[in-house]
């Protein structure tokens, strides 16, 4: 067949193919299957569903995917290659569940972890050298930071280092990390890939056949495995992913214009817009923006948490990626008190572009409000 586009083959792939079969994988839920074909057990051979899930996700990335339960579990499988003593870099601005997990593993003594700002180009060229594990974040949650990944993906490394991205922001749509020289893409398939709230799981995609067969021995030992409902709701969300991220996408493009005009905002992250330090980078490496905005309001953190009170449409929640619009103030979370104590993260949504303005508009303008009283 002819080389499809990715929106038609996340239409298409991962589709049963003989005579008289439903047209979409079904959900098969099997621990166990009868012995003498290629799978006995599910937590070593995987499902129909996982697979229809993984052969998607593998083949939109340039590489083969393995599913698990979650975003964490898929990041923790990475952090299980570690020996110990290893050196582990990673990026100043990062998804929080990995820094706690660096964190609690380097309290532990299993290795050392370094930060370095993502836009440090010439520090993570010099840290490739001697990393064992270079975890990467593009563009990073929450502060929309974007790293230079081809130049830091093609820097001499360590024998037997690890690359990996974090490719949750941008998609498989938007960044294919191992087309630039990364070793893995991890997703948190809870978020875009999903895309309705409501499933957890994650995704690693990797080429080199040692390091796949390493993270499956960590995910079948690990039993970090995804739940077939899950999977099956994950290849469900994945036929429209092309069509909700384009919309959010033209939705994020327009609001983050349009907050940045607004009085009751002081400063807007989106990567698409001119005033974003890492615009050409963004636009040079990505083939969109994405949907994920986030903005400092007046009024400090008491003002942020008026806005977040007042929306009505707009779901003050904390999770990303889905079709409904969901945003907090970042701050208010442990662990991210380094955080400006205003910045609002907007997952932008598939809702009308008129409806989320009236609504973020309102919700500004009536923590304006309870300033004034
Ligand atoms: C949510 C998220 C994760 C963690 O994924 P879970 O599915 O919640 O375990 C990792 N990285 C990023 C960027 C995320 O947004």
């Amino acid at each position: 067949m002819q080389k499809l586009s990715p929106s038609s083959w996340l239409v298409s792939a991962g589709r049963p193919e003989e005579p008289g079969a439903p047209l979409n994988m079904p959900l098969v839920p099997a621990s166990n299957f009868l012995l003498g074909g290629d799978r006995e057990y599910a937590r070593d051979g995987g499902t129909p569903t996982w697979e229809a899930l993984e052969g998607i996700i593998g083949n939109l990335e340039g590489g083969e995917a393995l599913a698990f339960s979650s975003g964490m579990a898929a990041a923790a499988a990475v952090f299980d290659q570690l020996e110990s003593g290893a050196r582990v870099v990673l990026p100043d601005d990062c998804y929080q569940g990995v820094v706690h997990l660096a964190r609690v593993g380097a309290g532990k003594g299993r290795y050392r972890v370094n930060r370095i700002a993502t836009e440090d180009t010439t520090g993570w060229i010099e840290a490739a050298g001697d990393a064992d594990l270079l975890w990467l974040e593009s563009p990073s949650n929450p502060l929309l930071k974007v790293a230079d990944l081809r130049a830091i993906c093609t820097a001499p490394r360590k024998p037997g280092a690890i690359l990996a991205v974090d490719n949750t922001f941008a998609t498989p749509l938007n960044q294919q990390p191992l087309r630039l020289g990364a070793d893995i893409s991890m997703h948190s398939a809870t978020k875009f890939i999903g895309g309705h709230s409501d499933l957890l799981a994650g995704m690693l995609v990797a080429r080199d056949a040692l390091l796949l067969g390493s993270l499956r021995q960590s995910r079948t030992l690990g039993g970090a495995t995804p739940g077939t409902l899950e999977a099956w709701l994950a290849v469900r969300g994945l036929r429209t992913l092309a069509l909700r991220f384009e919309r959010a996408q033209q939705n994020a493009a327009a609001l983050a214009e349009w907050l940045e005009n607004h009085p009751m905002v002081e400063l807007v992250r989106y990567p698409g817009l001119r005033s974003h330090p890492g615009h050409a980078l963004a636009a040079a490496q990505l083939d969109g923006f994405g949907t994920m905005i986030s903005f400092d309001v007046t009024g400090g953190a008491a003002g942020a948490d008026a806005v977040c009170r007042a929306l009505r449409l707009v779901r003050h929640a904390s999770s990303l990626g889905a079709v409904e619009s969901t945003m907090e103030r970042r701050a208010s979370n442990a662990g991210q008190e380094h955080l400006p104590p205003s910045l609002l993260r907007l997952s932008v949504g598939i809702e009308s572009l008129e409806d989320l303005k009236s609504d973020l508009d309102q919700a500004l303008r009536a923590a304006e409000d309870r300033e004034k009283l």
